[in-house]
Order: structure tokens, then C-alpha cells, then sequence
């Protein structure tokens, strides 16, 4: 349905109330009639112009790849809407992209209009300016309640797969448990283990079977970590304990990737035995993941380095600091955060060679975010510094691990996560 200029104007700018002032905007303004099919605003073009449709029907789009031609279609708009209005109070290119779908009659209103309507009448521009900002306001208002959906939504989501999580974890438990059993029994038995083609398959089976036990086990605790239901039983702690024993782990899968291992770790001003107050149990977890990805992603031959100095920290006071160096493949800096989410994973999962500690052997993308749950629960940070994946000068990734030496109060905590996000 058609809608009269003047009326179209006022509608538009409702605070505008003397007739006289309209009808000087409704000389001023320009009419046109477009045919379907024609582009009105071009996404990130610099355009001067707001429309006002007083007949017809536009469709707005914003570009969702720039390699790719895909557009979302955010909104359809119809007579007594209108679009573009940034254009008049600032020289920001378009942030969509607006095109015709019937034949269009619109009121057009360019910066150089505005300019003249400012000269001859401030307060007409004032009005008009305010109420561009009060739907800026209004539309995002509406973004932000939407975002607030879509966010719930996901928390849902999330919610569900934690569950789902959980009774697959279970539900895997008690058949592997008695493969598992049943794999050992015929292990012991003669016929077997004097046969070196039935053992190694047995064998195999039983590999198989602790591999899938781990990667239950891992889900379960990744599920304890978003459930923030990890329990952390702090005691005195040596880290060089720690990080030796997760170096006692791989010495197999080192020695046969030949990896170098350094360890350099310094005792605190000479005391030879500083304890962190912390949960062995889980640091031990914490520290074998990021272990067991700087073997799995460097190549054979490489070396790894493990640092430990004691530092004071802005909010926690006293810290140990291990950093775990690499010489591997490296990690864009796009995905610095994302890796820690959990099922984050990198590279095609299809190229991914199996076995635990392979090069680029491919895991489930749980272990960084055991790492970073069991470090957050003490208190701590941990990030990762990498100039970028590249397989061909291997430049590497150092993870960063930081914990209090003493526990952190909730109140440092929550000074922590303030200044430096989670
Ligand atoms: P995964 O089970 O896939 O190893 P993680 O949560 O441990 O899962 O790691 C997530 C992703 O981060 C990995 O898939 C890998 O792409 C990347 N990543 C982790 N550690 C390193 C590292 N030391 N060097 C290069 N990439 C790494």
C-alpha cells in the first residue's frame, strides 16, 4: 500500500510536529521509482543516501563469507519503513546490503539535503538526528536481546551434550571393563601367549581397550570441569615432582619419537623444596596433556622444553610459572583461545594419524580443556604462545601455566577472571 510523502515523513519522524517543517523536508527529499532487482545500499560502500519507501518492498542481506557468495537475509522491509539512515550523520560504509524485490518508489534524503535543511532550519536536523539515534538505540536494543536468546539457547545446548556426554561415558564403562577383563584372561592364558601372531592381537585389544577407557575417562572429566564440580584437595606440592613424574610418563613415546626432553627447574631463591598448595592429582592430569600434545605435535627429532621459575604476580603474589616449549607445527593465533574449548580441534580430522603420541596423532580435543579447567580451579592462568602454524620452519607453541603458591582466595579469583577474562 502506497503511503503519501508527507505522511511517510511524519511517520519517519514522529517528533517533528509543525506541518510547516514537513512539508519543507517533503520538498526537499527526492522521489524515485526503482525496478525489481535494483541495489539501493551496497554493503561496505560509502553512500550518501537514506531512503524512505513509500511503495514496494526491499530485502536486506548481509554478506556471511567474503570468499564465499552466501548472504543472510536479516530483515524484508515494505512501505512506511526505511534504511540507511547512518548515512546522513556519518561517513561509515554501509553495514548491509539492501536491494529491490518489486518496483520501489522511495523518498531519498542525501547528506548534501540534510546539509541544506541543516543551514536553513537547525532544529529540524536536530529532530531528525535524534530519532536516527533512538532507533540505533532501539535497533540495538533489540540485537542485544536477541544475542541474549541465542546465547540461552546455547547454554542449553551445551547443557544437553554434557549430559549426553555423561550417558555415553557410563553407558561405554562396563562393556569396556569386561572386553578388557576378558582380553587380559586370554593373555594369561598358554595358548595364547606361547602364540606370537594370537598375542599380538590380544595385545592389541587390550591397547585398544585402555586407549577407549582413557578417552571415557577424559569426557567425564570434562564434564566435571563444565560442571564446575572439580574438587580441588589442595596440599603441599613439589611442581618438580610433578612435572618429572609426567616425564616418567612418556619416556617410551619420547625415546621412540626421538624428542628431546630438557627440564629446567628452578628451585625458589635456594630453598630446594618450595611447595605449591595444590591438588597433585590433578596437576599431574593438567601438565600430561600439554605434555603429551607438544610429542604429538612435533615432528621426530624435535625438542621440548619444560621451564619452572617462580614469579610475583600483580593479583596472586607468589607464582610458579612452568612454560612447556615445542618445536612443532605451531598454532595460528586465531585459534589461541578457541583451543581450549573442549572438542576444539585443529587440522583435517581425517589426516590425523591414530596412536596416542604419533606426530599429529588426533585426539578427541578434550585435553586443553582438562588443562584449563584443573588450572582455573587453582586459582591459575594458562595460555599459549605461538607466532603461527608452519610446517615447514616448525617455529612451535610454548603453553604457559601459572599457579599460586599459596591457594588463591575466591576473591582473587574473581579479580583474576575481571582483568583477564576466563
Ligand atoms: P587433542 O585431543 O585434539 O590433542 P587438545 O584439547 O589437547 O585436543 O588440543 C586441541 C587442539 O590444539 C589440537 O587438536 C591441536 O590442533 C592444538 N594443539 C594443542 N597443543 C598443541 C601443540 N603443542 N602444538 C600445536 N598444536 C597444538
Amino acid at each position: 500500500m502506497a503511503i503519501e510523502p508527507l505522511e511517510l515523513l511524519r511517520q519517519t519522524f514522529p517528533g517533528i510536529q509543525s506541518p510547516e517543517e514537513l512539508a519543507q523536508l517533503a520538498q526537499l527529499a527526492r522521489r524515485a521509482t526503482y525496478p525489481p532487482g535494483t541495489v539501493l545500499c551496497r554493503e561496505g560502500a560509502y553512500e550518501k543516501v537514506l531512503y524512505l519507501i513509500c511503495e514496494g518492498e526491499v530485502v536486506i542481506t548481509k554478506r556471511l563469507d567474503a570468499a564465499e557468495d552466501s548472504h543472510l537475509v536479516l530483515r524484508r522491509a515494505g512501505s512506511g519503513d526505511y534504511f540507511g539512515e547512518m548515512a546522513i550523520i556519518s561517513d561509515a560504509p554501509r553495514s548491509a546490503t539492501v536491494t529491490t524485490t518489486t518496483e520501489t518508489t522511495v523518498l531519498e534524503i542525501d547528506q548534501d539535503i540534510f546539509r541544506t535543511i541543516l543551514e536553513r532550519n537547525p532544529n529540524l536536523a536536530m529532530q531528525m538526528v535524534r530519532q536516527t539515534f533512538d532507533r540505533l538505540r532501539q535497533n540495538d536494543r533489540t540485537t542485544l536481546e536477541e544475542l541474549r536468546k541465542a546465547l540461552q539457547t546455547l547454554e542449553k545446548l551445551d547443557r544437553a551434550k554434557l549430559d549426553f556426554i555423561e550417558v555415553t561415558a557410563h553407558e561405554l564403562r562396563t562393556p569396556l571393563t569386561i572386553m578388557h577383563g576378558y582380553a587380559s584372561m586370554m593373555l594369561a592364558d598358554p595358548i595364547v601367549r606361547e602364540n606370537p601372531a594370537l598375542r599380538e592381537m590380544v595385545e592389541g585389544i587390550i591397547n585398544g581397550s585402555q586407549r577407549l577407557h582413557e578417552i571415557v575417562n577424559n569426557m567425564l572429566d570434562v564434564q566435571r570441569i563444565d560442571l564446575a564440580q572439580i574438587a580441588v584437595a589442595a596440599v603441599p606440592v613439589s611442581l618438580p615432582l610433578v612435572l618429572r613424574g609426567a616425564e616418567m610418563q612418556f619416556r617410551d613415546a619420547l625415546k621412540q619419537r626421538r624428542l628431546t626432553l630438557q627440564m629446567d627447574l628452578a628451585q625458589d631463591e635456594g630453598d630446594s623444596s618450595i611447595y605449591i598448595e595444590a591438588d597433585p592429582r590433578l596437576l599431574s592430569k593438567a601438565f600430561s596433556h600439554i605434555l603429551m600434545n607438544a610429542i604429538k605435535y612435533t615432528p621426530d627429532g624435535g625438542a621440548i622444553r619444560i621451564t619452572l621459575r617462580y614469579e610475583d604476580h600483580p593479583i596472586l603474589e607468589r607464582v610458579a610459572h612452568v612454560q612447556i616449549a615445542d618445536t612443532g607445527i605451531g598454532i595460528d593465533p586465531e585459534h589461541h583461545t578457541l583451543i581450549f574449548e573442549k572438542f576444539y580441534r585443529l587440522g583435517d580430522v581425517q589426516l590425523h594419524s591414530s596412536g596416542k603420541t604419533a606426530f599429529k596423532a588426533g585426539g578427541p580435543g578434550l585435553g586443553l580443556a582438562i588443562a584449563r579447567g584443573v588450572v582455573l580451579a587453582h586459582g591459575g592462568q594458562i595460555w599459549v604462545e605461538s607466532e603461527g602454524h608452519d610446517e615447514v620452519n616448525f617455529k612451535g607453541s610454548t603453553f604457559h601455566v601459572v599457579l599460586p603458591v599459596q591457594a588463591a582466595s575466591r576473591q582473587k579469583m574473581a579479580l583474576l577472571r575481571a582483568r583477564y577474562g576466563d
